[in-house]
């Protein structure tokens, strides 16, 4: 059997190694030449020992995911839509900013929460994405782009798991491609720019805290659970003192001491100063198990919503954004709006499932991509 070595954690491809009788810095080697030098090609990983390059020919790839296509927006953000086989494909997007170069990452082909405001969750469920397919954008986005910039360091300093799918929905392929992500001999990000964002999957929450605390975002998009039960169902069998509850208790284990809790500003659904005050209450008056004090450390990230025919919602003004997020500010909650990037090409938030919506129609492209490509695009290397 063949292996995809971007399945593998450092800790899986030192297993993965031991069973070719390979010592455990040969592991490390490899997996350096995989990550920080983009190599997917064995005959190229030319400080390995021949006879492990042989081996490793024999019984095991680097297996990117092919590109169906590249959109560059006029802002400088990027998007890729990967196809993951079966009529599927997912996307990722890269938003350079000055300080920082920030890939949002997809976690699920479609997602089975289905959120009223969210394309994918219209798209409805298809299915996980592995490790494998999971680093595979982060993998290809990173020696893409050095190669892009004419850059010889790293172009990717956070990641978000923001994309298309639950993360906390898909928890046993989440956990070792975040831990790929963190380890100094992958791509080296510190806990703080690494970002889970979830619909509030309690269970998970807890089990990540505990196996690979990094920064949490929570979409909570509703003061009150008869609102929050509408816009995202999950809140029925995880309703908002449940949420609050876990995010008290992931803090602890955070590497921010805050828990960022993103805001879809929908026109006239959850935008007047009423949810605001009723918002600013909730996160305040929330009690501590077991003593007394009240309330939540976070932050706020105002999200304006990025419309779609199918939702039948509309983007909240610019002025009632403000208004929202001055009401949130004077009460002494830090409050930002999120600039809204990539719009030209469809690359906001919430629109990256707008290409995929119809199957057939992304089943065509892939074929007639292939038929004009003579070679699959499995992502670079080094050496191209
Ligand atoms: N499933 C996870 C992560 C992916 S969605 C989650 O829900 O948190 C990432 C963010 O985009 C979430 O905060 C989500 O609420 C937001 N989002 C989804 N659709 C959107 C839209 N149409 N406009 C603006 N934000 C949207
Ligand atoms: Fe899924 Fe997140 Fe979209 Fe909700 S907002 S449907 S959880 S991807």
């Amino acid at each position: 059997m063949v292996t995809n070595l971007l399945d593998f954690d450092l800790e899986g491809l030192v297993a993965f190694c031991e069973q070719l009788g390979e010592k455990r810095f040969r592991a490390t080697q490899l997996f350096r030449s995989i990550h920080q030098r983009g190599i997917s090609d064995f005959s190229l990983m030319s400080d390995l020992a021949k006879l492990l390059r042989e081996k490793l020919a024999k019984h095991a790839v680097v297996h990117a995911l092919p590109v169906v296509s590249m959109h560059e927006s006029a802002d400088g953000t990027i998007k890729w839509l990967f196809d993951v086989g079966h009529g599927d494909a997912v996307e990722a997007v890269f938003i350079p900013e000055s300080d920082r170069g920030t890939l949002c990452v997809s976690s699920q082909a479609g997602c089975a929460v289905g959120c009223r405001f969210c394309s994918t969750g219209h798209q409805g469920f298809s299915r996980n994405l592995s490790t494998a397919e999971i680093l595979a954008q982060l993998w290809y986005a990173e020696h893409f782009l050095r190669r892009h910039l004419g850059l010889d360091e790293r172009v990717i300093s956070n990641v978000v798991m923001m994309g298309m799918g639950e993360p906390l929905q898909n928890y046993d392929a989440l956990v070792p491609a975040l831990r790929v992500m963190l380890d100094d001999h992958g791509y080296g990000l510190s806990r703080r720019r690494v970002t889970v964002s979830t619909s509030g999957v309690v269970s998970m929450m807890d089990r990540l805290a505990a196996d690979c605390p990094v920064a949490l975002a929570v979409s909570l998009h509703a003061p009150c659970d008869a609102l929050r039960d509408s816009l995202v169902p999950l809140n029925r069998k995880y309703p908002l003192t449940e949420l609050l509850d876990a995010c008290l208790r992931y803090l602890p284990a955070a590497p921010r001491d805050f828990v960022t809790f993103e805001y879809c500003m929908l026109d006239g659904v959850n935008d007047s100063d009423l949810h605001a005050q009723e918002l600013i209450a909730l996160i305040r008056n929330h009690p501590h198990k077991g003593d007394k004090r009240k309330g939540i450390s976070c932050k706020f990230n105002l999200i304006p919503f990025n419309p779609f025919p199918a939702s039948g919602l509309l983007r909240s003004s610019t002025e009632r954004v403000m208004q929202f997020a001055k009401k949130l500010s004077d009460a002494g909650i830090v409050t930002t709006v999120r600039k809204t990037r990539g719009d030209d090409i469809d690359a906001a938030c919430g629109q990256l499932a707008g290409e995929v919506k119809d199957r057939t129609r992304v089943t065509h492209r892939i074929q007639l991509q292939r038929q004009t490509m003579p070679t699959k695009a499995t992502g670079p290397t080094h050496h191209e």
